[in-house]
């Protein structure tokens, strides 16, 4: 089941910006990566933009060799044509490559570039994603990675920053800072046009995360620039940065109230109103975008605290609200809950949690009184576990659903 299900999602997003057929959509304005290669174009003196095949590269020309991000769709005609383009503004060879993370359309050609003597610059993770990912040719690793938040690249007295301000479109994500020149490339943790943001979850760093995809946005719009680069499409001001950040924003704390409110994941995509932000969610991996929203990814919805031989306390501690205190009682053959928190899925989670400390099935829940942050995950365990409760429980219960539908 694992395993067919990570084979879909690796299907999905071979290739991020050719991964759903939104993105071939009449909205992309012809940049897509089943054209070649397109024109250099100058973003300002000394950087150029060249996109077409896969992502936009960026070239960074010094006095003593280029600076290139990303490589384009794997194949020697994307080679050739990127390396013509290069040539076209400059004789200087390529010395460094940055990669932004590790998807085909921004790696395709490393090992090319490896061969002509230049270094590949990636984040750890991104090395690391490239262990599992399932893509023909397999892009090669970079030559050099860094584990932590930074790296600084100098040459001909230029200097390029490179930052992992944490996961957004990958765990291995890195945001590409041009000081002197005010720009900044965010490949594909921004899109352009109708095309909506891309969770990838797979990977065995972790994958992408929409919450700290959150925080990495917020940490670009700190940034000093007036142009930023996006993976795929036109050249973006700070404002469109700033308005892509407020749309993703929105989009992420709806479908948090939806799971916080107990919409059951099968039925999240569909409630979640994102018309009027232009964009159709690209979620290939619904169960992880509900975990991580839920609190569950992380295992940290609650905090399992032993206070006594098979006695665990559980606090709430994750990003979703959980409602009351729990306790599980293990026994010998199953466990005993008190409480079942403020909604069905702190009650999913609780379970979730449960299970890093014991893999013994919950027989009895107790509900200490009938109010709703200790009762409302009552439904998970329904028909699974007897719920016990004094009879004043029923009838609380009852009557306050009642009292809230009216
Ligand atoms: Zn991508
Ligand atoms: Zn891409």
């Amino acid at each position: 089941m694992m395993t067919a299900m990570k084979k879909l999602i690796v299907a999905f997003t071979v290739i991020c910006a050719s991964a759903s057929p939104i993105a071939q959509g009449p909205g992309r304005g012809g940049r897509g990566p089943a054209q070649g290669v397109q024109p250099i174009q100058q973003v300002k003196p000394g950087l150029y933009v060249v996109a077409g095949a896969g992502a936009n590269s960026l070239v960074r020309v010094t006095s003593a060799g280029v600076i290139l991000m990303d490589t384009k769709l794997p194949g020697d005609q994307n080679y050739n044509d990127l390396m013509t383009q290069i040539k076209s503004v400059t004789e200087q060879p390529v010395k460094f490559v940055i990669v932004t993370h590790h998807h085909a359309d921004h790696t395709g050609n490393d090992a090319k570039f490896l061969e002509a003597g230049a270094q590949v610059i990636g984040h750890e993770n991104l090395k690391r994603n490239l262990e599992t990912y399932q893509n023909n040719p397999l892009p090669a690793p970079p030559s050099i990675t860094y584990p932590g938040a930074d790296y600084l690249v100098k040459l001909g007295g230029v200097e390029v920053q490179v930052h992992h301000y944490g996961r957004s479109h990958t765990s291995g994500d890195s945001i590409v800072y041009y000081p002197d020149l005010k720009v900044v490339a965010l490949s594909d943790a921004v899109t352009t046009g109708t095309t909506g943001p891309l969770i990838d979850y797979a990977g065995s760093a972790g994958g992408g995360s929409a919450l700290e995809w959150k925080q990495v946005l917020a940490r670009v719009m700190a940034l000093d620039f007036d142009a930023a680069i996006p993976g795929n499409g036109p050249v973006l001001t700070k404002a469109d940065v700033q308005a892509y950040k407020t749309k993703f924003d929105t989009m992420i704390d709806r479908a948090t109230a939806l799971v916080r409110s107990g919409v059951p994941k099968e039925q999240l995509l569909m409630q979640l109103k994102t018309d009027d932000l232009g964009w159709t969610p690209r979620v290939p991996n619904i169960e992880a975008f509900y975990n991580e929203l839920s609190g569950i990814a992380t295992g940290k919805a609650y905090k399992l605290e032993k206070i006594a031989d098979g006695v665990f306390y559980a606090t709430a501690t994750g990003s979703m609200v959980t409602g009351s205190n729990n306790v599980a009682i293990v026994g010998d053959r199953d466990v005993l809950v008190v409480d079942t928190g403020t909604s069905p899925a702190a009650a999913r989670a609780f379970i979730e949690d449960l299970k890093l400390v014991t893999t013994k099935p919950i027989r009895y829940v107790v509900n200490t009184h009938f109010h709703y942050d200790h009762t409302d995950g009552n439904q998970v365990y329904a028909g699974k576990a007897d719920i016990i409760a004094h009879d004043y429980v029923k009838y609380g219960c009852i009557a306050s659903r009642t009292r809230r539908r009216s």
